[in-house]
């Protein structure tokens, strides 16, 4: 590990001993959990890392997410960044599963959710007991979400949903769907749809994997509503604004994203320089030719400036400071960035990269998905310039 902490000293002059130790807490659990034979093996055989949760729980990193009133030590973005970004560094898997505990998880519950909903799910959320996978896209609403057609009818009890969902990540293993569905009866675009928190053994619920090309330990599926019976108790937030609480939280979860890209960039550069160092043709390194020596420079550089955009949001977020401009840059930039390590990484490491036992094959496949995930960039680069205002606010 001792070229990363090396590559964090001219980025992060200032972190503190407490911040050394939570990095090093990192360092310890995938040591032990998901050392890197093991992010190997898992994306090989795809198995997910849920089992991995409790002993993140355990190491008190949930916790950065969670208010002392409610039994945490946070909330505290700054190191939740550092966090994410070390997680990133060691295995996305990981960081994956953890960035969906703290995001569509505590987040969510801690913006959206009632005191009876904080006090029900945010203790098992913190250990990592479960976690909450977000179900908002189906077949004919993708990068417009506000197309979605999944409905929630009023019964005795709460209410009944019908529809499809599809592309939603680890749905099986997580405790609830938190599932966007339009409760207005004639609805339509942003209006009238509602958050529900739909446990994932409800009856009535379907879902069927979906063959990929990458993220090959987080399983994605399909996944069938029909007539599946929730109390109103299962409403986060209140009904008919499940879009405006979505918006409220969307911005952590491209904190997250950026953060844990940056780390995953990281270390896949680290790969290709160290390969680049050691491979010799016409009698030199591959790394003392100028043009691939440039082009590392280049990508190291792009990393150090992404990092010190997910610091600035974070650093935004934890002020409680409006960010969703710079919630967008920071995931674009960090998305654009490991797409680009892992291209170019590949052709600087040529048959040795496109091996199946390489690391940078996985980070080329996996990376593939993260500029049209979580917002696909060309909408957000939309969006950004409606905020620079060099766009009509309308669409
Ligand atoms: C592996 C994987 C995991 C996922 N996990 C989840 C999940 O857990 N939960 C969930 O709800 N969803 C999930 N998704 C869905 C994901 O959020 C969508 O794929 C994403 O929103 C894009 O939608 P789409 O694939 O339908 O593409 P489309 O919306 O069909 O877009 C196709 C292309 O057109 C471009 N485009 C669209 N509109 C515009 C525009 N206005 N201007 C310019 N270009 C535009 C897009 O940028 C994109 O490049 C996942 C998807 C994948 C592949």
């Amino acid at each position: 590990m001792s070229h990363l902490h090396q590559q964090l000293r001219p980025v992060d002059p200032l972190l503190t001993e407490d911040d050394h130790s939570i990095l090093a807490t990192v360092d310890q659990l995938a040591q032990r959990h998901f050392p890197p034979a093991e992010v190997r093996r898992r994306d090989r055989e795809h198995q997910p890392p849920y089992d991995l949760l409790p002993a993140i729980g355990e190491a008190g990193l949930f916790a950065l997410a969670v208010p002392e009133a409610l039994g945490g030590i946070g909330p505290d973005w700054p190191r939740i960044a550092l966090v994410q970004q070390r997680l990133g560094y060691h295995g996305y898997m990981a960081a994956s599963i953890f960035n969906r505990v703290v995001g569509f998880g505590l987040m969510s519950v801690l913006t959206n959710g009632s005191e009876a909903q904080k006090a029900a799910l945010v203790p098992g959320l913190m250990s990592g007991s479960f976690f909450i996978a977000l179900a908002l896209t189906e077949p004919g609403a993708g990068s417009d979400a506000t197309a979605v057609t999944t409905r929630a009818r009023p019964t005795d009890r709460g209410y009944a949903i019908v529809g499809r969902k599809t592309w939603i990540s680890d749905a099986r293993g997580a405790r609830y769907l938190l599932t966007v569905a339009r409760t207005g009866p004639e609805s339509t675009g942003s209006a009238g749809v509602t958050l529900f928190l739909v446990p994932t053994t409800a009856a009535g619920l379907s879902m069927t994997p979906l063959p990929k090309v990458g993220n090959n330990a987080m399983p994605s599926f399909d996944i069938g509503f029909d007539e599946v019976e929730v109390g109103a108790d299962a409403v986060v937030g209140s009904v008919g604004n499940g879009f405006a609480h979505l918006m409220a939280t969307l911005h952590y979860s491209r904190a997250s994203m950026a953060a844990t890209v940056t780390g995953a960039a990281q270390a896949a550069l680290d790969g290709v320089v160290a390969h680049a160092r050691e491979r010799r043709q016409f009698g030199r390194s591959l790394a003392s030719f100028q043009v691939i020596a440039h082009r590392l420079v280049d990508l190291q550089t792009r990393i150090d400036g992404s990092r010190l955009l997910v610091g600035r949001l974070a650093t935004l977020i934890g002020a409680g400071l409006n960010c969703r401009t710079e919630a967008m840059q920071a995931k674009i930039v960090a998305t654009e960035l490991l797409r680009d390590v892992a291209d170019q990484g590949m052709q600087i490491m040529a048959s040795a990269g496109y091996s199946s036992d390489s690391d940078i094959q996985r980070f080329w496949r996996d990376s593939r998905l993260y500029t049209f995930g979580e917002g696909a960039n060309e909408v957000l680069r939309d969006a950004l310039a409606r905020d620079f205002g060099w766009a009509r606010k309308d669409k």
